[in-house]
């Protein structure tokens, strides 16, 4: 039977135990290579023909299982590739719709690994990242977008201060000029927010976070709808047709000729897991499939710690602010309910009065919460971005990206809540 609702495909989607020996968890294929059994089926495999697993950089089934069963979480998808880490999915992503060349509209509110890779990695290989100035305001994106711009690149929900853009009506600009709209879905997860239903392009996760949710295995996954129409002078890279593309009697064929729904996807296969190769490990891929399994589980019970943390934080003197879509006066109230009706994310910040020696001191002050750069583990988490995770960003940059030193960020997990605001209260009780 297909799996069919959310809950249903998280735990049963691309597997079928008949087809592996009856195994009811799905085994892993620690194999470098697969056997070809005769040179005619060698061939077929290499020129594409069969998507049978042929060297685990580019295939494997455990890992395959894993892409089949966030196609089925993501209704509308059609393909999925899963690759070692965020950082290369995002990477990936973004060099598959550039292609050595132009621009990228960006979002000032990213996770800062990406925002560096725009000035550390993209600018060698000749693209060009413009940011939004106010990614709230739908008119500066289209204000934004020149000739050679080819993808708007947001975040459906930021971290660290859970703010959710407006999806749908920044699709609707990236379509009007013809280009395509890449989420980093990674805070929201599919079971909070699914972007293809608003209009999305591609989405892009570090699975590594609360996709997974154990602070165990590092993964990245992308994910596309094979909607957008990539045949155009923009993206000559799409019907490019290169040799190894070949048919077995030697016809060329494009990306688009092989890949028929899935040229995004296929496209970052064929090249950049082939010749980058951050492949997944198998054995990645199995715990993923584990962590997936509780993904909404989890979730509910984080959201409803975060929705009792964001009520205690707002009553303590010791804090100025908070920020999450729940938090009192938040400006993102509504497009959160739109967006994601179950809630945003198990993430929010907070502003620490005193200066950054009170914030330095409630973070050694706390015994449950885990100072680390991780989100969306089964444990709660606590880290001053400004100095850690987003320390590479510029004063003018940590701006555009709502943080100050005085931010905290907390990543809820699935502890007793009761404890966790002890914890909380015996930090500031120190301060
Ligand atoms: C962590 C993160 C990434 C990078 O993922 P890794 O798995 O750490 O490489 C990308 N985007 C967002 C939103 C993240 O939180």
């Amino acid at each position: 039977m297909e799996a069919q609702r959310f809950d249903t495909a998280k735990i049963h989607a691309g597997y079928n135990p008949a087809e592996h020996n009856w195994a009811i968890s799905v085994p892993i294929y620690q194999t470098v290579a697969f056997e070809l059994d005769n040179i005619n089926r060698g061939l077929e495999l290499f020129s594409f023909n069969s998507s049978d697993s042929l060297y685990t950089r580019v295939t494997n089934p455990t890992t395959e299982i894993l892409e089949k069963r966030i196609v089925k979480m993501h209704p509308g998808a059609t393909g999925a590739v899963a690759v070692a880490s965020g950082m290369a999915a995002v990477s990936y992503s973004l060099l598959n719709v550039t292609g050595g060349s132009g621009r990228i509209l960006a979002s000032p509110r990213l996770y800062g690994g990406s925002f560096d890779s725009f000035e550390q990695i993209f600018k060698e290989y000749g693209v060009q990242v413009d940011l939004v100035p106010d990614p709230d305001d739908i008119k500066a994106y289209e204000e934004a977008i020149k000739e050679d711009t080819k993808c708007i690149y947001i975040e459906s929900v930021s971290n660290p201060n859970a703010t959710v853009l407006d999806i749908e009506k920044i699709a609707q600009v990236a379509h009007q000029y013809g280009i395509p709209l890449i989420v980093d879905n990674t805070l929201a997860t599919p079971y909070l927010i699914n972007p293809f239903e608003f209009g999305a392009d591609v989405v892009v996760y570090s699975a590594t976070k609360g996709l997974t949710g154990h602070g165990n295995v590092m993964a990245g996954i992308v994910v596309e709808n094979g909607k957008f129409n990539w045949n155009k002078d923009k993206y000559p890279q799409f019907f490019k047709t290169p040799y190894f593309l070949n048919d077995l009697d030697g016809t060329p064929r494009s990306f688009l000729d092989l890949f028929v729904d899935i040229p995004f996807t296929g496209r970052i296969r064929a090249v950049y897991l082939n010749y980058m190769g951050a492949a997944l490990s198998p054995f990645n891929a199995y715990l993923a499939l584990i962590g997936i399994e509780t993904l909404s589980e989890r979730l509910n019970k984080q959201l409803d710690n975060t929705k009792k943390i964001i009520s205690f934080l707002e009553s303590r003197d010791e804090v100025a602010w908070v920020k999450h879509p729940w938090a009192q006066g938040s400006p993102y109230k509504k497009l959160a309910e739109k967006y994601a009706p179950k809630g945003a994310a198990a993430i929010l910040s907070f502003g620490l009065k005193g200066d950054l020696d009170t914030v330095h001191r409630l973070l050694d002050s706390v015994k449950i919460f885990s100072l680390q750069a991780n989100i969306g583990d089964a444990r709660s988490l606590i880290i001053n971005p400004a100095q850690t995770t987003h320390g590479e960003l510029t004063p003018e940059d940590l701006q555009a990206a709502d943080i100050d030193t005085q931010t905290i960020r907390l990543s809820i997990g699935l502890e007793d809540v009761k404890d966790l605001i002890e914890d909380l209260k015996q930090a500031f009780e120190q301060l």
